[in-house]
């Protein structure tokens, strides 16, 4: 049996370890030692990594009562080394952790749902609870958690016996009887959990519930506590500092300069449709007939106004071609006919004028590498 160290002392960092065991594993090496500092997956909170000697260990389980390293390298069975694991990871998940354990004992405190699902991702937590919740009740409990936080209660973490525990009135997922261990936060929570928590509730630093969505009749939290919390209060402040900048905006509120913006550029953008439009109505009366087809050739038309002018000229003409660019950089082109095969007609303008395009049968669009001249010149002798 490996001693695990992290129940004794959650905030061992280094440690010295013999080597009990090594077996290849695939591209793995499955080390067991007779003690370790390394919290193996469980209780939502992800393995610690690390070092043993110069072997990383990228991942640690329990299975059937023995704790495995995964390693990349063998190790000598006997031997002793110096262990290390990340630290920085392992704290930012005991902040986390007993952020959360701090959130649920208040949800259930103050409005009595369980948790029923908790995940810790790499920089964020996400919590279920059985029952909904609205921001305005998020953020009592958010002032509550951090009212926790300042008080700086202690959290002690240990096994009763089995009389004791009968008499507790604990949060668990588990209806576990035996080797059950107790995270009880003063004044706020006492849970059932295997993981590494901080010793005083000061530690976790600030605990900030950032999203929540209903969940299978009940609600999801997503929250970061400690220095999760910080980066991310950084990256968020960065953003509104530039966006504040750039709108000469108060930090405090952007939101509204950012609608106002946007009411703003929908209005210009609608004036801007109206103006190509109306210059494009205005346009079609410059509509060239050449035998059955009508063609306009302009310097800067969009898609838009060319489609408005190809749907007047089609009306009385058997075809209607409508090009905007110049001759260093090409045309693109709108071709338009109610009763021409304008997939034929695609291939024809492609082909003469070095173009590439298609479309509907009524409507085709493409752009063409040609001169003015030679446009001109293959829509008289074509159409
Ligand atoms: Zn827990």
């Amino acid at each position: 049996m490996t001693e695990k160290l992290f129940y004794g002392d959650a905030y061992i960092k280094d440690f010295n370890a013999r080597v009990l065991s090594c077996e290849e594993d695939g591209k793995n090496f499955k080390i067991v030692l007779d003690k370790t500092a390394f919290f193996p997956e469980g209780g939502g909170q992800k393995a610690d990594v690390g070092f043993i000697s110069d072997a990383v260990i990228s991942d640690v389980q329990e299975i059937d009562g023995r704790i495995i390293h995964f390693a990349d390298k063998p190790l000598n069975v006997g031997e002793c080394y110096d262990c290390s694991i990340n630290w920085d990871l392992r704290f930012s998940r005991m902040q986390n952790h007993s952020g959360e354990h701090i959130v649920s004992g208040i949800v259930h405190s103050l409005f009595g749902y369980d948790n029923v699902g908790f995940h810790m991702e790499d920089d964020y937590v996400t919590v279920d609870f059985s029952g909904e919740l609205n921001r305005e009740q998020l953020d009592a409990v958010e002032e509550k958690s951090n009212f926790a936080v300042y008080s700086n209660y202690k959290i002690n973490c240990y096994f009763p016996d089995s009389e004791s525990l009968d008499e507790l009135d604990y949060r668990s997922k588990l209806d576990l009887t035996e080797n059950v261990r107790l995270v009880e936060i003063e004044n706020t929570d006492l849970c059932a959990c295997c993981a590494p928590h901080v010793k005083m509730t000061g530690e976790i630093g600030i605990i900030k519930i950032l999203d929540f969505m209903r969940h299978r009749g009940g609600v999801r939290i997503v929250m970061k506590c400690g220095s999760d919390g910080l980066h991310d209060y950084r990256k968020k402040y960065t953003s509104v500092y530039e966006i504040s900048n750039l709108l000469s905006a108060k930090q405090d509120n952007v939101s509204s300069y950012v609608e106002n913006t946007m009411n703003e550029l929908d209005k210009v953008r609608k004036e801007f449709y109206d103006f190509k439009i109306s210059v494009a109505e205005n346009d079609k009366n410059n509509l060239i007939v050449s035998g059955d087809c009508a063609y306009l050739i302009s310097g800067n038309y969009d898609a838009e106004m060319m489609r408005t002018i190809a749907n007047f000229g089609m009306e009385s003409n058997l075809i209607c071609l409508v090009f905007s660019g110049n001759d260093n950089d090409g045309y693109f082109y709108i071709a338009g006919s109610s009763s021409l095969d304008m997939k034929n007609a695609a291939k024809t303008i492609n082909s003469a004028l070095n173009g590439r395009g298609g479309g509907r049968d009524t409507m085709i669009q493409g752009k063409v590498t040609a001169s003015k001249e030679k446009i001109i010149d293959f829509i008289e002798n074509t159409y």
